[in-house]
């Protein structure tokens, strides 16, 4: 298994070029039309659910060095180490100050979040990144999908939501990763499994997180929703044929995992508020649920299955 990891020495010797390029920047940001510079401001994305997903929400430990550090409707998960800090997810453009504050009021210093990574690269789970990333230096990277939408801040055809999905600020750097290849910060080692079927991209992510002697597995899943534009069909397309051999192949590596906590983009899929109490943090007996990512799975499936008979003319099954 290959890994790809990032050390706080090789970090260190990187402020170099990320000066450079900051310089660079500005420079062109004298030099180009106002237009241009001026969409490096995040711009608020105003969608039916946007204020919803982005009620505040109190920073809390999950367990061992694993941070919620989203809002209350979208999930921004933070795994410290001393040697630097791994931050998945970035919510909707104006998610990003948010989530800045949460991760500083717990402590922590955004220069010392190295990676940045992504669940899927709609505007709701990717539109705050190209801001933190500005705020912390980190890497960011992306499966192969989520990488080419990331860095243009554009869906992509193959995209369900293609047509309806909303821009937001690309970012400016995005590496890609191998799924089920380890990346690591420090001793933190966080793996990516592919979860398609919501994208072409979607990505899983799975780490153990420890207090003490009391290590638990974490899944990051994926978004498993069969949602699309009125122009897409699960059943008959030419932008994504495979959509529905993904979803499956998605579920399938849902059950396999070793999973002690299931957190999710959308914390409402894994009903995340039943079992932490929101208002001070308090974690429930029900975290720990070793059968969660198997009815994720499960419950995926039976959506699909009926978004499936829907477009059959069928009832539902
Ligand atoms: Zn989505």
């Amino acid at each position: 298994m290959k890994t790809f990891a990032i050390r706080a020495a090789r970090c260190a010797s990187r402020s170099r070029p990320v000066a450079n390029r900051f310089m660079l920047g500005a420079l062109l940001a004298l030099a180009l039309p106002l237009p241009i510079a001026a969409s490096r401001a995040q711009s608020a994305i105003e969608c039916a659910q946007c204020a919803e997903w982005n009620a505040p929400q109190r920073p809390f430990r999950l367990h061992g060095n694993t941070y919620w550090v989203g809002t209350h409707g979208l999930g921004a998960i933070l795994i410290t180490s001393p040697e630097g800090h791994v931050l998945i997810d970035g919510g909707l453009p104006q998610s990003a100050p948010l989530i800045r504050a949460s991760i500083e009021s717990l402590g922590f210093r955004m220069r010392d979040v190295k990676l940045i990574l992504n669940s899927h690269a709609h505007y709701d789970h990717a539109g705050g990144i190209a801001e933190l990333q500005r705020a912390s230096g980190a890497r960011v990277m992306a499966s192969p999908w989520s990488a080419a939408v990331m860095r243009s801040g554009r869906s992509q055809p193959g995209d369900p939501q293609f047509s309806i999905a909303f821009g937001y600020a690309a970012v400016a750097n995005v590496a890609t990763f191998t799924f089920e290849d380890t990346l690591r910060v420090g001793p933190t080692a966080v793996v990516p499994h592919a979860t398609p079927g919501h994208t072409p991209g979607g990505t899983t992510w799975t780490w153990r997180a420890c207090d003490g002697t009391r290590c638990l597995d974490f899944v990051y899943a994926d978004s498993e929703t069969p949602v699309s534009a009125d122009d897409f069909l699960f059943t008959k397309n030419t932008t994504y044929p495979s959509v529905i051999a993904d979803f499956e192949r998605g579920y399938a590596t849902l059950a396999r995992l070793s999973c002690d906590v299931l957190v999710t983009p959308h914390p409402g899929a894994s009903s995340l508020w039943d079992r932490v109490s929101p208002s001070d943090g308090a974690i429930g007996a029900g975290l720990v649920d070793r059968e969660a990512c198997k009815r994720y799975a499960a419950s995926a499936r039976r959506a699909l299955e009926a978004r499936v008979a829907k477009e059959r003319g069928r009832a539902t099954p």
